[in-house]
């Protein structure tokens, strides 16, 4: 399907960091999303977790399962929208590579770790994964992306590390937008991990359908779905009730983007960066219902006590981690302590911690259970 002038292109490209050939037979976002999905940093998203710790259960939710549903509701919006889809494919798909361990616990404990040294922010390390961290590729450090994936995978970014970031990092500072790919990734993600996190929530009796029903976008649909198969069982109508609330929430997004397209009639993916405003967006009355469920979940069930006591246990395992590494950096593996002398030599004690940041993000759940086993446990005695 022809794009619309106000997607992004392989031709229009900004182009790559490191200059390249162009590939024979795909364009070069698809090698873009090719690169993520063959990095390692890709394949240890199915070992870590959002709300839910690894070992909890096996039905709940990675951060890989949560990434392939964003690409695919991603992918379906840009089709309607005749945006690219290799794009937001390929963002989508790189959108969590920085996360760390145990979701938004190992990222707060992470970045109280670094609070001296620049803070840790996921989304930023997202970027760092494929810019540098990353080393597969003879002519060039990282992934070498274009431009357009990664403007998409740096959703938000403070004015002091988005001026150290150049051309990528220009827009925080202007009040300026990503281009369309880059805002539905930004909406889809939150359509996406609202929804399992509905899911995985009452999958784990954490929550009720009954104490859901306070929040209106679960409620019409849940009312729907008993009306329409009253003896249906719960676990197929809780599915009936989540399908219907992602698809209401596409659907308005779409048909909002389009009036805002209309509207603005950007005839090119750079008239769509120099708006002041996003044109990707719900309407006000669904942004108030995707709200209000957000506001649900941050109250019942991320502060829930049950995902407390897995957060609280999750914190001080990487708290003690970084402590360790940080005083006795010959604990790490022989590759990290030599970025950790040559970094500590450029910048002190700041260049040292973020390696070992690196690496404490680069653990999956398990690794960092183990990691802390292996360092802390006194073997038991016979
Ligand atoms: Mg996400």
């Amino acid at each position: 399907m022809a794009l619309a002038p106000y997607a992004c292109s392989d031709s229009l490209s900004r182009g790559r960091v490191y200059a390249e050939p162009s590939p024979q037979y795909r364009d070069a976002f698809m090698r873009d999303r090719d690169r993520i999905v063959h990095c390692g940093a890709f394949r240890r998203l199915e070992y870590k977790t959002q709300v839910f710790i690894n070992h909890e259960g096996d039905m709940y939710r990675t951060r890989l399962t949560h990434s392939l549903e964003v690409a695919q509701i991603g992918r379906t919006v840009c089709r309607i929208l005749a945006l690219n889809e290799d794009l937001i494919e390929a963002i989508t798909l790189a959108h969590d590579l920085g996360h760390t361990p145990f979701g938004h616990a190992g990222q707060d404990a992470l970045n109280a770790c670094m609070q001296d040294y620049g803070g840790f922010e996921h989304n930023l390390q997202s970027l760092r994964v494929v810019d540098t961290l990353e080393e597969r590729y003879a002519d060039f450090p990282g992934l070498n992306l274009t431009f357009e994936t990664r403007e998409g995978i740096l959703k938000h970014c403070n004015l002091e590390k988005a001026a150290a970031l150049g051309e990528l990092g220009e827009r925080f500072l202007t009040g300026r937008q990503a281009s369309l790919e880059g805002q539905v990734a930004n909406l889809v993600d939150a359509i996406a991990y609202n929804n399992h996190d509905v899911d995985d929530g009452l999958r784990a009796g954490l929550l009720t359908p009954t104490q859901l029903s306070e929040v209106e976008l679960f409620a019409d649909a849940w009312e729907e779905v008993r009306h329409r198969y009253p003896d249906l069982a719960e676990r197929r109508a809780i599915h009936e009730v989540t399908r219907r609330i992602i698809n209401r929430q596409v659907v308005d997004l779409v048909e909002q983007t389009r009036r805002n397209l209309i509207a603005a009639m950007p005839s090119s993916p750079d008239e769509v960066r120099a708006l002041n405003q996003p044109l990707v967006a719900f309407s006000a009355e669904m942004q108030a219902q995707h709200h209000s469920l957000k506001q649900f979940l941050r109250t019942n069930l991320y502060r829930h006590y049950r995902v407390h006591r897995m957060t609280s246990k999750a914190k001080r395992v990487l708290h003690e981690l970084f402590d360790l590494f940080f005083e006795d950096p010959q604990l790490m593996p022989n590759q990290y302590q030599e970025r950790c002398r040559d970094q500590e030599a450029r910048n002190g004690r700041a260049g040292k911690a973020r390696v070992v940041a690196d690496y404490i993000a680069g653990m999956t759940d398990r690794y960092a259970f183990s990691e802390y086993h292996k360092l802390f446990t006194p073997p038991a005695m016979p």
